[in-house]
């Protein structure tokens, strides 16, 4: 294809150069074959969706609502069945009542544990939120106060499985098993479900009645299996994140084996009332709507995190992953190296959004963070992070984390946007490939 010559006019309304623009365009270029991959990837999701969709003979009834208990809530536990078909699991658990990922991992580790128990992550240091819920920084409430002890098998220096480690750590008062599929805030590669598979073999052959828990937030949808396919008990997420396609206005999920889902069910709403209440009060077409765009909103957020990648490894910056790897979430690391960096890399992408765009973002202090953070995020959803959305802790190596994007034509606007950010700050002077 002949490279476009002239910039389209629209990219001069939103302060977009030339030079940053075709130097896009030919990052976008070399990137065909991936973008190619990321839809055939989409077209298996959709298509999972769908399928169990039908299976479980979703229909306009679904989008009614129960009010009061919840007694018969035919759209929710519909959406249970739907939510079990795409992650071939026995039950799920998938309300408005679930706040958060972090309520729902919550619920799957307090549900499961009892006094005496040990927690064992094997995938190291939990997401920062689970540090409050494990207790391992005490707070009210936390596991610890309820004398269910913690311990963790970090992963090895190149990312995988200590599984002597993990062989020495399994004691007889270990009742749970987590794993982290995605990095989160951190700089280690995230896991593949291929990985996260043989680790959990190897946990079965030592104890095969230990559950496994996955921490899938950032995951859904970007293979074709999910850790629920390859032995975990519980597969747990956000659906402010991928599942909920941009659509579900809050919520969480767990998917797994009948009975961990049943006290997964009783410790959410009550003991003896399980799942049997919760109305859904009119959020359920946004949750079997969301699920169905998921595949397709995954696939554009994993072209910008790629695209964003590209870029700036051709610039080079630090990039996890590089812009070759293999993806097994949605979010991108870029290490601008300097704070005035990571400012303008943000406030380009708070440029790019369709809501709050006029917002400048500045460094703040955040609870239960060391330094200052800057965050980006012009979201329909306050605080989604399956819409563009950009952070990053104002501490050397001055890393952005970068995820999202309803529809990969937006994150490419939010990352140019960036670029052309640093660009004007003077930060990135050549554009040279
Ligand atoms: C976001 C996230 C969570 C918590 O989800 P929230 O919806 O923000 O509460 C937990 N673990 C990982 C890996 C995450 O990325």
């Amino acid at each position: 294809m002949e490279q476009q010559k002239e910039m389209p006019e629209q990219y001069r309304q939103f302060g977009i150069s030339p030079e940053v623009y075709f130097f896009g365009q030919k990052a976008e270029e070399e990137l065909k074959e991936r973008f190619l991959l990321a839809d055939a990837m989409a077209e298996k999701n959709q298509l999972k969706v769908i399928h169990a969709m039908q299976e479980a003979r979703v229909n306009t009834e679904c989008f009614q609502y129960a009010t009061g208990y919840g007694y018969n809530d035919y759209g929710r536990d519909t959406l249970e069945k739907v939510y079990a078909g795409v992650f071939h699991t026995e039950d799920a658990l998938v309300r408005p009542q679930i706040t958060c990922g972090t309520h729902a991992l919550a619920i799957a580790l307090a549900a499961n544990l009892r006094p005496g128990d040990e927690l064992l992550s094997v995938s190291g240091k939990p997401y920062d939120t689970l540090e409050e819920v494990i207790g391992i920084r005490s707070a009210s409430g936390s596991l610890a106060e309820y004398g269910i002890t913690y311990r963790q098998v970090d992963l090895l220096p190149d990312g995988s499985f200590d599984l002597e480690g993990i062989r020495k750590a399994i004691r007889p008062e270990t009742k749970l098993v987590a794993i982290q599929r995605s990095k989160g805030y951190q700089t280690r590669p995230s896991l593949s479900v291929a990985e996260i598979g043989r680790a959990i073999r190897f946990i079965k052959e030592l104890r095969p009645d230990l559950p496994c828990m996955v921490d899938n937030c950032y995951g859904e949808f970007v293979e074709e299996l999910e850790p629920s396919d390859v032995g975990a008990d519980m597969t747990v997420g956000s659906l402010i994140k991928n599942p909920g396609g941009g659509l579900a206005p809050l919520g969480g999920y767990i998917a797994g084996k009948k009975e961990l889902i049943e006290q997964c069910a009783y410790r959410l709403t009550s003991p003896g009332l399980g799942k049997e209440v919760g109305a859904s009060l009119g959020v359920m077409q946004s949750f079997y709507q969301g699920l169905f765009l998921a595949p397709q909103v995954v696939a554009g957020a994993l072209k910008g995190a790629i695209f964003a990648s590209a870029l700036y490894e051709k610039l080079g910056f630090s990039v996890i992953p590089g812009s070759r790897e293999e993806r097994h979430d949605i979010i991108q690391a870029v290490e601008l190296g300097t704070p005035e960096g990571l400012k303008a890399f943000c406030q380009g992408i708070q440029a790019a959004a369709p809501v709050d765009s006029y917002v400048v973002p500045e460094p703040w202090a955040m609870p239960g963070y060391d330094s200052d953070v800057i965050m980006a995020a012009g979201a329909f959803v306050q605080g989604s992070s399956i819409e563009l959305s950009a952070d990053g802790p104002l501490k050397a190596p001055y890393a952005v984390y970068f995820q999202g994007g309803l529809t990969w034509t937006h994150a490419k606007l939010g990352i140019l946007m960036s670029l052309q950010k640093l660009k004007d700050a003077g930060i990135v002077k050549e554009l040279s490939s």
